[in-house]
């Protein structure tokens, strides 16, 4: 199990299986708070929560340590921030390309 410093309403812990949706929050392109959105596997409920990007980042290399036979090294801040830069610069028709490309696997 994934460990993310959350846990629901209900007390279910938070792996990473149950993200639904992770923003970056900037301010002059410095990390504020990353938001995750998740939906908890025990009572179904949505919730959210902000984390400090370092927390984020620490939580990421968790994840990445338990999966040995995944060599690639964990994802940075500054990774997740090109990544932002990078969707907030697609046009539209890119997103719609993109949504289809991601719904169709
Ligand atoms: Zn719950």
């Amino acid at each position: 199990m994934a460990i993310l410093p959350i846990n629901c309403q209900c007390g279910h812990q938070i792996g990473r299986e149950d993200i639904q949706q992770v923003t970056l929050s900037l301010i002059n392109e410095k990390p504020l708070f990353v938001h995750v959105i998740y939906r908890c596997p025990a009572c179904h409920r949505l919730g959210s929560k902000r984390i400090a990007p370092d927390q984020w980042q620490e939580a990421v290399a968790q994840m990445s340590r338990q999966r040995p036979s995944d060599d690639l090294p964990p994802i940075d801040t500054d990774e997740v921030i090109d990544f932002c830069q990078a969707i907030e610069n697609l046009s539209p028709r890119d997103l719609e390309a993109l949504r289809r490309e991601v719904s169709a696997e």
